[in-house]
Order: structure tokens, then sequence, then C-alpha cells
């Protein structure tokens, strides 16, 4: 409403002229019972007008800025926490099968009953690479999660072996070999990038073992959680996106573990225990955020 009254000021202005429009009684009685003072009152006149109306133009024009900027502001939404959740294989690609269960509907199943779970809470944008039975590249996956810029990627699969018996979730980093003999000697300029890119490396990666920690900790007892691991997977170690995680939250070859992975209950329990994880530690990231922004400068 302030700013509404504010347009209102000044009063029309003539477009031509530059100034306002109607001339007030007194520039009027002068020139009449004056005529010698005519130009010279109306010269005044017109100069102080033009000083106003380019001065209220001016404020105008600062007030519509300020205007748009808190509209921007306040209206704009918050980045998001964003979660890509990459289930495994689908179409022809089948993935494990045992007991007429493929891993590929199964894994689909805990996606997108965890997406659903996500999306109640509130700051969360949650992404899959796959919510329909179709085929999809490693390459393509690892290209959804980057054009995403996800602050966490999770990949979803379920495990199998040529051994019955083993059975238990299987937690997945990417793996790190990290060249230290940058360091042993004094790094050159050109060094610098390296080594900040291997720090920046090592960061991710303690990131995605406290994330694995915590599914290990929170994984219902339904499933045996077996391990934390790293391995060369692809859509772990081409993305760019950190933590990356890929969970076999299960065997399918064992029988008892295949029985119960099919379980709706036992699903929703999995469900669970990743979502309070990705939680925690959206949390966690978020008041880190906080704290650095209110560290002082330097
Ligand atoms: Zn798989």
């Amino acid at each position: 409403m302030v700013v509404g009254s504010l347009c209102l000021w000044p009063p029309a202005i003539d477009r031509n002229t530059n100034l306002l429009w109607q001339e007030p009684a007194e520039v009027l009685a002068q020139s009449r019972f004056w005529p010698g003072h005519e130009d010279r009152t109306r010269a005044r006149f017109y100069t102080q007008q033009m000083l106003t109306t380019t001065l209220a133009r001016k404020f105008q024009a600062l007030v519509g800025f300020l205007f748009l900027f808190c509209a921007l502001t306040l209206f704009s939404p918050a980045h998001a926490f964003t979660i890509v959740i990459d289930p495994g294989h689908g179409g022809n690609d089948l993935g494990a099968r045992y007991g007429g269960l493929l891993e590929k509907n199964l894994v689909r199943d805990v996606s997108l009953a965890l997406r659903t779970e996500l999306e109640k809470e509130k700051g969360l944008k949650v992404l899959l690479t796959r919510d329909t039975d179709s085929p999809l590249a490693l390459s393509d996956r690892v290209r959804f999660a980057d054009a995403s810029e996800p602050d966490l990627f999770l990949s979803i699969h379920a495990n199998a072996s040529e051994n019955k018996n083993v059975k238990g979730a299987e937690f997945y980093l990417r793996s790190m070999d990290f060249d230290h003999s940058a360091a042993k000697t004094p790094p050159a300029d050109s060094d610098l990038e390296v080594i900040l890119a291997e720090l920046h490396q090592q960061g991710q990666f303690l990131n995605s073992l406290a994330l694995s920690k915590d599914l290990v900790k929170n994984w219902p007892v339904a499933v045996s959680s077996r391990s934390l691991r790293q391995a060369p997977f692809y859509v772990l170690n081409k993305t760019k996106a950190a933590p990356a995680i890929l969970i076999e939250i299960g065997y399918m070859s064992h029988t008892g573990e295949r029985k119960r992975l099919r379980e709706p209950s036992v699903q929703n329990s999995i469900v669970m225990g990743i979502k309070k994880t990705l939680l925690g530690y959206r949390d966690r990231y978020l008041s880190s955020q906080k704290e650095q922004k209110a560290a002082p400068k330097e």
C-alpha cells in the first residue's frame, strides 16, 4: 500500500515539456498583473518544477527497484537440499533374478517408497534417475546426477552371490587412490590446484564415510548389515556428486533374506532407516553451512 501511494506522486507530467501540465494560480495571476515579470516568474517556476520532477522520477525508480528486490528475496524459493536416488537396472537389464524376484523391480519399489517418505519433509528436493521400468545407461545416470547438482547421490541395488549363505546389506563408497607424492616435495604453483583438488576429494570421501557409518547404524535388524566397502562402481566414480553411496540392500540369492526383502514391512523399515540417515546428514550439512556463514572473515 505504501508503494502504491508513492507511485501516485508526482502528479501528471507533460511528456513533451517534462513539466507539470497545469500552471498554479499565482503564476497566472502575476503574469496577468505584472506582464514584465511574466517570463522571469515562469522561468523560476519551471526550473523548480523540472528539478522536482527529475528528483521524483529518480525516487520512483529507486522505490520500484527496492520493491522488486524485496519481492524477489521474499518469494524466491530457498535452495532445497537435493537428493538423487538411482534405482539400479531397468528395462531389459533385470539385475539379479532369484525365485521370481527381479532386482530391477525390488530396487525401484524401495526407491519410490523412499522418495514418498522424503517428500514428506520440507526443504528437500528428491529426484530419481528412473521411476519406471525403463532401461538407463550408467552414463545417463551420471549425466542426470551431475546436471541435478545434488547434495547427495544414492544408488540402490540388491546383491547376489554363488554362495547361497552370504547375506546382509553392503554399503559402498567410491574407491579412492590418493597420490601423496606431490606433498613430499615443495609444490610448484602449478601443483596447488592438484593439492586443493585432492583435499576436496578427501573431504568428499570423509562425508561419504560418515554417511555410510550412519546407514549401518540405522539399518533395520530385519536385514543384517554386513560391511562398508570401497569399489570402483561406475556411477560412484564418475559422478561429481558427493557424498555418493551405493547400497546393496540385501542378498537375493539367500533364500531367507530374499523372503524378507519381499515383505512390505521389511522394505518399509529399510526405507525408514535410509530416511533417518539422510535427514541426519542433511541437518548436519545445513548447520555446518550456517557456521561457515557466521564465522568471522579474516
Ligand atoms: Zn544391481
